[in-house]
């Protein structure tokens, strides 16, 4: 029999005969313990299965339980289990779709005309552990498509057929456990037993293959691990990323809302929450300001024309909302805010000394999101970017890089997020501007995260047709992350508009035009904030300071006068004088999250004092009014780190 050569990944080789399976061959070259970890394994860079058989030379290298790759294919094979279950139990009128790995989980789409309820989870669980406990092995086999296809259509599985046919390959494979057969490309675990963890969580209705046009499905989600222990920590994380839930919180804390009636994704602003939101957005000027940017205002609409200028209706009208008439003029609302900037830019001629330009707005845009797509203040309609736009000369521009990103990560880390990931996005295959351009641009981005000492990721074509673009995304609390700061160099709006500045030689020259976000829209960021304090806002940016709790009625008249007292000296201040017990007004400001409760008898009455209680229960000695004044302000100097 002939002799193949198996080569471990960074290690040794072996010589084995055609047809070893990879599990076989990794067993010699690895140890026992180590191969106790693999499930499967990158043959020549293709993800296989240890059944596999190898006919070839082959680089090969395990792809171990632990690892992410590893808990992917985990999980996608639970979802085949649970369609196992599903069919057993529901049986054939039931038809499977589609069911891959996602990030935490897994999910499985079926059609059923019965909603899946939680007596069903329970069921689908049992049937589950019994497959798992029967150590069914996943078999792959490859078959021709119209035997495939013929054997799929005899069970009236139409969505395999469909996907079928959409493959329009000679063969396709396909793997068996039990007696659940699924079109699939694997890999696959060895057998049922590898999965020693999982739980269902919730279903939700999809569409199949995404299109409104489409069946309804079910789709059930759940998740696997390879221990028990890990599945308990995530399911505490999810509890409480619950808690969290900023909308609940927005809700609970009347912080915001939104209504049918208004239209879905269009957010109101309740008075704590437009606080808030004033707030920041008081503290993003003033930092804009010491950082030597100019404040901008424009308006929600312009012509249409603009919008054909600037290439928005070309790549970008499915995110706009349709035109509306002006005088027999069509007008359109914002998606962007950036050629309002150039508008401002071009009403008079720029010269090189003017350089660097830095604008900033916080420009209200309007886009397109799918009904189903929306959520909270995370996605929604209309939202208000941070927005900002420097022009600059090209040899300025690492520079300019530079400064955003220290002003960027300020910012961050003063609204308490320490933890990033950064992406480098370089060049797509469609592309304006000149090659040269590109790579001084990128070039730009890279010395100036090396310059920042931070670590980030490339992103190889992932820019934006325009121009380079550096991407952070915020660790929260949960260790989640959030999409959040965008820095896009830009070839390409300074050319459709024609924008230009005339330069040390007299003559004109195009500047580069930078597009920055920090927090990437207010709406999102606030949602984050949210989450990430579970509503415990730090002081200096909380809505609501303290709140004043009299003991009785007759403390009532000097609470009032206290009151405003500090609500002229700026304070956050709520009172709270109704007529009940004080330790349910108590308990009340701490489901409030309230910072500091002032609590006033006829002791601090007398005193002209008030006895301070933090949020976790503490007393501090009573203070005048103008020493918790003090404390306050100063408190919130150190928050906002000036
Ligand atoms: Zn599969
Ligand atoms: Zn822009």
């Amino acid at each position: 029999m002939m002799n193949i050569s198996v080569t471990l990944q960074d290690g040794e080789s072996i010589q084995v005969s055609a047809s070893t399976s990879v599990g076989e061959a990794l067993a010699k070259l690895q140890s026992n313990k180590q191969q106790k970890r693999t499930i499967a394994a990158q043959a020549n860079g293709v993800a296989v299965d240890l059944s596999a058989t190898l006919e070839q030379d082959t680089v090969i290298s395990p792809i171990r339980i632990d690892s992410d790759q590893g808990l992917d294919i985990l999980r996608h094979s639970t979802a085949h289990v649970m369609a196992e279950a599903v069919k057993d139990i529901y049986g054939p009128d039931v038809k499977v779709a589609i069911g891959p790995a996602i990030e935490n989980g897994f999910y499985y789409d079926f059609l059923r005309e019965e909603p899946f309820s939680p007596e069903d989870f329970e069921k689908i669980e049992k049937r589950m552990e019994e497959i798992v406990a029967s150590a069914a092995p996943f078999v792959r086999t490859e078959i021709d498509s119209d035997t495939a296809l013929a054997s799929f259509a005899a069970k009236q599985e139409k969505y395999k057929v469909e996907l079928i046919k959409d493959l329009d390959t000679k063969t396709v494979s396909v793997y068996r456990q039990g007696n659940f057969t699924d079109l699939c490309r694997g890999p696959h675990l060895p057998d049922t037993s590898f999965i020693k963890a999982f739980k269902l969580l919730r279903v939700a209705g999809a569409y199949w293959r995404g299109d409104e046009k489409n069946d309804v499905l079910q789709r059930i989600y759940g998740t696997a691990f390879f221990d028990k222990k890990e599945l308990k920590k995530y399911l505490n994380a999810l509890e409480e990323a619950k808690k969290r839930d900023h909308r609940r919180l927005g809700k609970e804390l009347e912080l915001f809302t939104t209504q049918d009636s208004i239209g879905p994704g269009l957010i109101l602003w309740q008075p704590k929450g437009a606080l808030l939101r004033r707030l920041i957005e008081d503290y993003w000027k003033d930092e804009h300001y010491r950082h030597d940017y100019e404040l901008l205002y424009t308006p929600h609409i312009a012509r249409q024309d603009l919008w054909k200028t600037s290439g928005h209706l070309d790549f970008y009208a499915e995110n706009m909302y349709s035109s509306m008439d002006i005088d027999e003029v069509k007008y359109q609302l914002k998606p962007m805010n950036c050629p309002f900037h150039i508008g401002i830019y071009k009403s008079r001629k720029r010269s090189y000394r003017e350089f660097p330009i830095r604008w900033c707005e916080l420009g209200t845009v309007y886009r397109y999101e799918r009904a189903g797509a929306l959520h909270g203040l995370l996605r929604v309609r209309g939202f208000t970017q941070d927005d900002a736009h420097i022009f600059c000369r090209p040899d300025q521009l690492g520079e300019e890089i530079f400064n955003i990103l220290a002003l960027n990560l300020h910012i961050l880390k003063t609204f308490g997020f320490a933890e990033y990931d950064i992406y480098l996005s370089t060049r797509p295959e469609k592309y304006v501007g000149s090659e040269e351009n590109w790579q001084k641009a990128t070039e730009a981005l890279k010395q100036a995260l090396e310059k920042k000492n931070l670590t980030y990721q490339i992103d190889p074509g992932e820019g934006v047709f325009y121009g380079p673009k550096i991407d952070i995304k915020i660790k929260d609390q949960l260790g989640r992350s959030w999409q959040c700061s965008t820095i896009q160099v830009d070839f390409n709006l300074p050319e459709r508009f024609e924008v230009t500045y005339t330069g040390t030689d007299n003559q004109d020259h195009q500047p580069i035009m930078i597009h920055r976000a920090l927090m990437g829209s207010l709406e999102r960021f606030v949602g984050v904030l949210i989450e990430h304090y579970a509503g415990t806002f730090p002081l200096w940016f909380a809505p609501v300071q303290a709140r004043l709790l009299n003991i009785t009625d007759d403390q009532a008249d000097y609470c009032e006068e206290i009151y405003s007292e500090m609500r002229k000296a700026g304070l956050r201040i709520e009172k709270d004088l109704r007529n009940e017990k004080l330790n349910y007004k108590i308990r009340e400001a701490q489901l409030a999250k309230v910072p500091y409760m002032l609590i006033v008898g006829d002791k601090e009455k007398e005193d002209g004092t008030v006895t301070v209680r933090l949020r976790n229960g503490k007393n501090l000695p009573a203070m005048t009014i103008m020493e918790f004044i003090e404390k306050v302000n100063e408190e919130c100097r150190e928050g906002r780190g000036i």
